[in-house]
């Protein structure tokens, strides 16, 4: 079976309906008679049925069944007519035309139109030629309905010829469309454009030209005749169609464009069809096409249009593509930068982070630098590099920590401002140095040592600043030049203010450990002397209370308990001058504890000083009390020493006691030895040879010397023991009378000596308040003195006056009554005393040494007798002498009440 065979068997349900609606339109089937003959329709229908089986068998290869049928529809015709025979080759040409309508309809493709279509009409050529086989009496009228058919027939084929065509373009679209957006590479889309284009149109020359980055249009792609190469730039003026179009986005077309207007695309001779590609609105290219033939190529416009709207979606999607494979090629480059940005970061701030740790996690310096500068060296990728300290003491930058050597420091030496290290620590600025052997700031360390030193190579140093204080640098090298970059000096700086801060926190806390020591010890040392301290009080056989500036008892010691017969926490409860109040009664002013607390210096400046003894039952006691001043004379307090002198006093007692007994007992045999003397002086024993009466002479001298001596004795002993008191007759004495007496008797003396005596008293001199006798003792005393140490010639001069107490030096002032005083003073012009020996001369027995001293005689007690006897009548003594300048001897004594 054929291909139109079974085509017509498979679309008999169809076409048959087609037919039948076809027949009946034809003359025949419109009044269903021809010439009186009717024929009835169901009849029609079977006729139909049978010349469509017919027509596949015969379209089998079998005429026969066809042959049959056709003969038997003519066979029931009883006179067949021309008319009929028009009739029929009329339905034939419908049956024709409803089946060819049908196949262009159904057909599943091109091809099968192809194929069936010929064969198709054949067979109805041959229905027909069947027909008028049968109807040659009437061949002109035939012959006139062949032509007509004849032009059908050419009409039909015109038709079919553009359904083909039509048909064509359509699929050549759709499968443009289809590979179009297939595909999102430019070059494969330039293809797919041109190529198909021209392989669809049979074009002589397609141009695909798209705008360049400046803007102006360039050959993309040509195919078919290859006029002009790609890239070519097609600049044209206003009649130049490419631009126009471009411009414009309309299609132009000219079947015969002025050559002269064109630029260099244009080939002459040719009609020219321009298609813009416009994708959202504007233009992205043009499509060129050329052709001789104008009619074809006006005839293309729409489905070139279809084709151009198409592609330029297709390009402009690419385009994007691109765009944003681009944008995602930067973005993706960008985020790998920036993730390796963030790594470096990161590793910084881990590294940052980690020397914070360190400098918060250890106080030790060499492991906090080493450590650091590792950890930094490591991060940059260098092997040579060191901080360098300040030493103070130099001011020169010395290396503490090393890179790759742990222990090696102090080698490198830097003083302050020389080497790029100097710099940097003088300007407190780090400095980037891409190579050293161009630096004018670079200097070879001193070091003294062998090894080589760097000479070349880049090196980055950065100052160790805490609290405003360059505390060194870091220093890192490295035999790349221009190695270091902003990034490092950036972590470098960033660590440097972490690094000086533990440096910085480093050195304090040896600082403070170092002070802390020291005060430890000091602390030690003080407790030790404060336990000694406290050892030798509570040891000591003196008591000692002392007291507070208020004068509360602070401190006192088993002795002062012992002493005072009060318990230790009980004296802790006192007040001192209560304290001193009980135990001395209406002595109290002896020791004025709140006055010296008040005023704890003499007007020299010297600390007061303050004695007094008592009794306490069977005990004396003497108490001295003193100032307690800080070193700047404040007052702390004031410390009493209470000693137990019982026995000395009676040591004393007894001493007096036998010297008063011994002198006593003493005076009688020498006022005897005396008396017998006189006697044989006298001659009464008989006339006397002279050495005899010489001898004689001597003893009485002797023994003038001897009763001297014993009443000086008897008499200090009087004033020590106090038996003196008894004997006194106070009362107011004259300072002329009691002078005359004492010059009186010491005048022939003076007369000898040939010294001179000046008296001056103050007139309206009032009386003195003493005992007349003793008063004598003390004038006599000193002017014997003034006479006897005054060389031959010399002058003496006494003289008196009223005085007040601010005559008296401040440091006997103490313990004077206020009141009216006279002073007297005795002057001598001779051998003086020495500074030294001023106190000592008031002592018993003391005698200077001098010829004038062994000249004079004495017995050293004079002085020893004086002082004591003017305290007593509540009077001072001193004396103001140089040696070879003489002396003078001043004395107050109070005025009597009137
Ligand atoms: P003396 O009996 O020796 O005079 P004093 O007690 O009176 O004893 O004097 C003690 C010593 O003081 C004397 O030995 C003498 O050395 C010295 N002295 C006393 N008065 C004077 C004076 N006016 N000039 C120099 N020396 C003096």
């Amino acid at each position: 079976m054929t291909t139109l065979a079974r085509w017509l068997s498979d679309h008999r349900p169809s076409i048959l309906p087609r037919w039948l609606a076809a027949a009946a339109g034809t003359p025949h089937g419109a009044n269903g008679h021809s010439n009186g003959v009717a024929i009835h329709p169901d009849e029609r229908v079977v006729v139909l049925v049978a010349i469509y089986d017919g027509l596949i068998s015969a379209a089998g290869g079998d005429p026969a069944p066809l042959d049959e049928c056709l003969r038997l529809a003519r066979a029931i015709r009883a006179t067949p007519g021309e008319d009929e025979l028009a009739d029929q080759i009329a339905t034939a040409q419908a049956l024709r035309r409803a089946a060819i309508e049908h196949l262009l309809q159904e057909a599943a493709d091109l091809a099968t139109v192809h194929e069936l279509l010929p064969e198709l009409n054949a067979l109805f050529d041959r229905l027909v030629e069947t027909l008028t086989g049968y109807w040659t009496a009437s061949a002109a009228a035939v012959l006139a309905r062949l032509r007509e058919s004849e032009l059908l027939a050419e009409s039909l084929h015109a038709a079919t010829e553009q359904a083909d065509h039509i048909a064509l373009q359509l699929s050549s679209l759709n499968e443009i469309g289809q590979a179009l957006a297939a595909s999102l590479d430019r070059a494969r889309l330039f293809d797919v454009i041109g190529g198909r284009l021209h392989a669809a149109l049979n074009i002589e020359q397609v141009l695909l030209c798209l705008p360049q980055d400046g803007g102006a249009l360039a050959v993309a792609r040509s195919w078919g005749a290859q006029t002009l190469a790609t890239d070519a730039l097609l600049v044209g003026g206003e009649g130049d169609l490419v631009q126009r179009a471009y411009r414009s986005g309309e299609i132009v077309f000219e079947a015969a464009p002025n050559p002269a207007v064109q630029s260099r695309w244009y080939q002459p001779g040719r009609a020219v069809l321009v298609v813009p590609l416009r994708a959202q609105d504007h233009p992205v290219g043009v499509l060129v096409l050329q052709d001789p033939a104008a009619a074809r190529l006006a005839d293309e416009r729409a489905f070139v249009n279809s084709v151009a709207s198409q592609a330029a979606i297709a390009l402009e999607n690419a385009r994007l593509y691109e765009e944003v494979r681009g944008f995602n090629a930067v973005l993706e480059a960008r985020i790998a930068e920036r993730t390796r940005e963030l790594q470096s970061e990161r590793d910084m701030l881990e590294t940052i982070h980690q020397i914070g740790l360190e400098v918060s996690s250890t106080l030790d310096l060499d492991t906090l630098l080493q450590n650091c500068l590792d950890m930094l060296a490591r991060l940059i990728g260098v092997q040579h590099g060191s901080i360098m300290l300040l030493e103070r003491e130099t001011d020169h930058l010395v290396d503490r920590a090393v890179l790759g050597e742990p222990r090696a420091r102090g080698y490198t030496r830097f003083p302050l401002g020389v080497g790029v290290v100097g710099w940097a620590a003088q300007h407190k600025k780090p400095a980037l140095v891409g190579d050293v052997a161009r630096d004018p700031r670079w200097a070879p360390p001193r070091d003294g040592s062998e090894h080589d030193h760097k000479t070349s190579g880049a090196m980055i140093v950065v100052p160790l600043v805490a609290h405003n204080d360059v505390m060194g640098a870091l220093v890192l090298s490295h035999a790349e030049t221009d190695y270091f970059t902003e990034a490092h000096l950036r972590l470098l700086t960033a660590a440097s203010g972490e690094i000086a801060l533990g440096i910085y926190n480093a050195l304090l806390y040896d600082q403070i450990q170092q002070e802390l020591m020291r005060q430890g010890e000091r602390l030690r040392n003080e407790r030790r002397a404060a336990a000694q301290s406290y050892a030798i009080l509570q040891s000591l056989t003196d008591g000692v209370i002392v007291c507070n500036a208020e004068g509360s008892v602070m401190a006192a010691n088993p002795a002062a308990s012992r002493i005072l017969d009060i318990a230790v926490e009980d004296l802790l409860t006192w007040h001192m001058p209560e304290l001193f109040g009980r135990i001395l009664g209406p002595r109290a002013a002896e020791a004025p504890v709140e006055d010296l607390l008040n005023r704890p210096h003499d007007p020299q400046g010297r600390p007061r000083y303050f004695q007094a003894s008592f009794r306490i039952q069977t005990r004396e006691v003497s108490l001295s009390l003193g100032p307690v001043t800080a070193s700047n004379d404040e007052v702390l307090g004031a410390v009493a020493v209470f000693r137990d002198i019982t026995r000395e006093v009676e040591a004393d007692r007894l001493k007096d006691e036998f010297i008063g007994t011994v002198s006593h007992e003493l005076r009688t045999p020498m006022t005897s030895i005396k008396g017998f003397t006189q006697l044989l002086a006298m001659g009464s024993l008989g006339p006397l040879t002279d050495s005899q009466k010489e001898f004689i002479n001597t003893i009485a001298a002797n023994t003038e010397r001897m009763i001297s001596i014993i009443n000086d004795l008897l008499d200090i002993t009087k004033i020590e023991t106090g038996s003196v008191l008894s004997e006194l007759d106070i009362r107011p004495v004259a300072l002329p009378d009691a002078l005359s007496n004492v010059v009186g008797e010491l005048q022939p003396r003076m007369a000898a000596r040939g010294q001179e005596l000046t008296l001056t008293l103050a007139p309206g001199l009032p009386r003195v308040r003493a005992d007349a006798r003793r008063f004598n003792q003390i004038l006599a005393n000193l002017i014997s003195n003034a006479v006897k140490y005054t060389p031959r010639g010399g002058k003496i001069a006494v003289e008196a006056r009223e005085a007040a107490l601010e005559d008296v030096p401040g440091d006997l002032r103490e313990g004077l009554r206020p009141g009216r005083y006279v002073l007297i003073e005795v002057r001598d012009t001779g051998i003086g005393i020495p500074l030294e020996d001023q106190e000592r001369i008031w002592e018993r027995f003391t005698r200077l040494q001098s010829p004038l001293t062994i000249e004079a005689g004495g017995t050293g007690l004079g002085l020893a007798l004086v002082r004591p006897l003017v305290r007593l009548f509540g009077g001072r003594i001193w004396l103001e002498s140089a040696p070879d300048e003489g002396s003078t001897f001043s004395f107050v004594m109070p005025v009597a009440a009137p």
